[in-house]
């Protein structure tokens, strides 16, 4: 329920100073902020003066001011007699926080409202107070009106001035710091564009390291073909040669000659074997191999393994081959058999009881190929290195049989041509799985 806080009545447009003062009055003691004070009375007087000024019709022959407060809100509703110039009101909207206007043929009625900030608010015995207080007080004249209106502008315009120089000097800090941040950029891309620079000339350097590093491989592939090829025609012979010399049929030899002979071949076939091996990479290397694609039978490729290495077991290393049922993998039958054989000779040289076991299992896209043994095992940190061509872990062999040092990297070359990877898990004491991983549809070359 509304409570009237005041009433007033408009005759002329002389007592629309009252009426702004009289507003000013009774929004400070209802609690509205300073600067809401003038805005309510500002806006009271701008109605109270389109109403009563002849725009280019009659005005209003009178009015009636009613300021009163409900559910927090000062209201101030003016009720005009006579024809009024109400649509000629400027726009008020910024002043107050509600503003209606009743235009009809013989009244106008205009209601303004403004919140009042909520630790401000009075009770019913607060706003009776303030009622009986406006009553007792009386409107001064228009002149003290204006001389109170003259210092609300004046404090207006210190306040526009205060902002104004405010907005300067905010103006002036935002043109420093564009300058510095102007400045940082610069430096910035100065020192991108050095830093793009090294990059670049090190990308330079890095190509012609790398062209240098091919040229180097290149050559080295070729030395090591070109050396082994010659080599082993003249290997061949002596072994050859060593062979007839030992023959039954061949004059007989005293039994240190015999021996020596024996040596001999010995050598030569532990040589043969070596440029065998270093002819097979240099070949692998350089891109001569050309892998044959067809659909291989894994289960005929372990069960001819099983045949031809088990010659190699000694009888205290059981060689297991565990059959991989129905599959078919596309691939190169000659070279994945050398892998997985060099791979079994592996795990049987390296063994001295237990087992070499291989087995074949699908996952996902690729079947997965692992040798298995129970043999003298390799630290991780040599796991790379016996991938280098002609390392030996060093003291090993516990079988004595003879290597080169070229199978591992050899096989994985192959795996790598088979779209696939070769890897090992192992530990000393603890034996060793290598584990070749190939695409079961081949790399894709038809
Ligand atoms: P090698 O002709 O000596 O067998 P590889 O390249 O096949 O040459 O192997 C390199 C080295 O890796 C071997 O000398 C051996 O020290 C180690 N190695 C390979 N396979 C095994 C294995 N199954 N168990 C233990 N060590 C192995």
């Amino acid at each position: 329920m509304t409570t009237r806080l005041l009433q007033l009545v408009l005759r002329t447009e002389s007592d629309v100073f009252v009426a702004r003062q009289r507003a000013r009055e009774v929004a400070a003691a209802v609690g509205l902020e300073r600067q809401d004070q003038v805005r309510l009375a500002t806006a009271l007087s701008e109605v109270g003066r389109t109403l009563f000024t002849d725009r280019g019709g009659p005005p209003a022959t009178g009015a009636e001011v009613w300021f009163g407060v409900d559910d927090g809100t000062l209201h101030v509703e003016v009720v005009a007699i006579g024809p009024t110039q109400a649509q000629q009101l400027p726009s008020l909207g910024r002043l107050v926080d509600s503003l209606t206007i009743d235009d009809g043929p013989t009244t106008t009625v205009v209601r303004m409202s403004r919140r009042i900030p909520v630790g401000a608010q009075l009770d019913q015995a607060g706003l009776d107070r303030i009622r009986a207080e406006l009553a007792a007080s009386a409107p001064r004249t228009p002149l003290d009106e204006m001389a109170e209106q003259n210092e609300q502008l004046l404090s207006a315009l210190e306040e526009t001035r205060a902002h104004r120089d405010e907005l300067a000097r905010l103006n002036a800090e935002l043109e420093e710091t564009n300058r510095g941040v102007m400045a940082l950029y610069n430096q910035l891309s100065d020192e991108l564009e050095e830093t793009n620079r090294g990059v670049v000339a090190l990308y330079a350097e890095l190509d012609e390291r790398s062209a240098q590093l091919r040229a180097a491989s290149e050559a080295k592939t070729r030395f090591l073909a070109n050396v082994s090829h010659e080599l082993r025609a003249p290997v061949t012979a002596v072994i050859g040669l060593a062979r007839l010399l030992d023959d039954p049929e061949s004059d007989p030899l005293t039994e240190d000659q015999s021996r020596q002979v024996g040596l001999i071949r010995g050598s030569a076939a532990d040589l043969l074997r070596l440029v065998n091996d270093l002819l097979d990479l240099a070949k692998a290397e350089s891109g001569t191999i050309q892998p044959e694609w067809s659909d291989v039978d894994l289960g005929a490729v372990f069960s001819q393994l099983r045949g031809t290495v088990r010659a190699l077991a000694v009888p205290s290393v059981e060689l297991v081959v565990v059959d991989p049922g129905p599959a078919t993998i596309r691939s190169d039958e000659v070279l994945l058999a050398q892998v997985l054989r060099n791979l079994l000779h592996n795990g049987l040289k390296f063994t001295v009881d237990g087992e070499v076991r291989m087995t074949a299992s699908r996952v996902d896209e690729d079947w997965l190929i692992q040798v298995t043994d129970t043999g003298v095992g390799i630290a991780p940190e040599l796991h790379d290195r016996i991938f280098e061509e002609f390392y030996q872990v060093p003291g090993r062999s516990p079988t004595g049989a003879p290597g080169t040092g070229l199978g591992l990297p050899y096989a994985r070359r192959l795996v790598t041509l088979l779209g696939g990877t070769l890897t090992v898990a192992s530990e000393p004491g603890a034996g060793s799985t290598f584990t070749v991983r190939l695409p079961a549809g081949g790399d894709g070359t038809p």
